[in-house]
């Protein structure tokens, strides 16, 4: 299996990662030891200065990757590298000092803004916990990012149930930036902010992207929002990665079916008078992911099925510059370079 390469130096790079989790310990059923095969061999690699995409449906295993990503856990096999460095293999001082270049933004920034605390506080956190400059330094500090993220400064005296979902994602960012990170993992940034929002929210992350050189992760269920920010995409299928390819490739010629029903949800602009409409592309419910189909953990669902899918996983395999799909049966012709004229502009 060829690996997916980044247009410039891997910054991040996952290697066949997997992270099962144990499930029903002790519970009534005395069942075998059952687990959730919440990530099964994912290799990515982005690049510096790179906004990689990843996107599927919920349950999909996206924040499991993202924690495994910034170290806040440990692949059950495979390995995440930073600049080369196997997370696995470092501990202590020298991961705490890695940790400072990564940080994850969360869909809740509730989650990860203290109730209690004051946001000027909750922004200048990581800064103190790090012993970075004096408290005023860092109050100069607090100012200067809340500027950035559009936010003005007397926020800092307020408290988070005082600011509104889109003010909270915002001071969500200015904290993600206070250490001056080189990689931001954000985890469906948007997802819980009106949609009215969300645009400005979006805006921000790649406005400050583009200004800091960051290279950033993100997450979303929402192929829309992903297409919008990413420059590459990876789509995720119950723990895999299923298509890998540059943005604007993977929405108007996807290759894989299940890419293709999810750019089928996404709404299209609609005669004056009606309504666009999200069309339930994808049918069925999502398997179980203790127990993921045999072969192609799609196929379950997929309008393509045949009888190969069920004892064959299919491998990543090229469709072109950069783009992988894992399809015994895509919707045009692996080798380089093979979609079919048309299909490029066709959508
Ligand atoms: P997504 O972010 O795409 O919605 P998750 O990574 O949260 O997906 O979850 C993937 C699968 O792993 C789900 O079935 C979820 O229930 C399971 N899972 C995630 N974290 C844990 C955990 N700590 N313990 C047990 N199961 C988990
Ligand atoms: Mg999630």
């Amino acid at each position: 299996m060829s690996a997916v390469s980044a247009p410039t130096p891997p910054l991040l790079e996952a290697r066949h990662v997997s992270k099962e989790y144990p499930v029903g310990a002790g519970l009534t059923l005395r069942r075998r030891r059952e687990v959730v095969h919440a990530v099964t061999d994912v290799s990515i690699t982005v690049g510096a200065g790179e906004v990689f995409g990843l996107v599927g449906e919920s349950g999909c295993g996206k924040s499991t990757l993202s924690r495994l990503m910034v170290a806040l856990e440990r692949p059950s096999s495979g390995e995440v590298r930073i600049d080369g460095i196997n997370l696995s293999e470092i501990g202590g001082r020298r991961l705490r000092a890695l940790r400072r270049d990564f940080q994850l933004m969360f869909q809740d920034p509730d989650a990860s803004l203290d109730p209690r605390m004051r946001v000027g506080a909750s922004v200048a956190e990581p800064l103190a916990a790090q012993r970075i400059g004096t408290r005023r330094e860092r109050a100069a500090t607090v100012a200067r990012l809340l500027d950035e993220v559009g936010l003005s400064r007397d926020v800092a005296e307020r408290f988070p149930h005082e600011l509104s979902g889109g003010q909270r994602q915002r001071v969500g960012l200015a904290r993600a930036l206070s250490l001056q990170p080189r990689l931001i993992v954000a985890d469906e940034p948007v997802s819980a902010l009106d949609v009215s929002v969300q645009a400005q929210v979006i805006n921000l992350l790649r406005e400050t992207q583009v200004q800091h050189g960051l290279t950033y992760v993100v997450i979303s269920h929402d192929l829309a929002v992903i297409h919008y920010l990413a420059d590459r995409i990876g789509v995720m299928y119950l723990g895999v990665l299923v298509e890998v390819g540059p943005a604007d490739r993977i929405y108007a010629a996807p290759a894989h079916p299940y890419t293709a029903g999810l750019v089928e949800t996404i709404p299209r602009p609609a005669p004056a008078g009606q309504r666009g409409r999200r069309q339930a592309a994808i049918r069925g419910e999502l398997p179980s992911p203790v127990n993921p189909p045999s072969g192609c953990r799609f196929r379950t669902r997929c309008p393509s099925a045949q009888d190969r899918c069920a004892v064959e996983v299919p491998q990543l395999r090229e469709f072109g510059a950069g783009h992988t799909a894992a399809c015994h049966f895509p919707l045009y012709p692996a080798a380089a370079g093979a979609a079919p004229s048309g299909s490029l502009s066709g959508v």
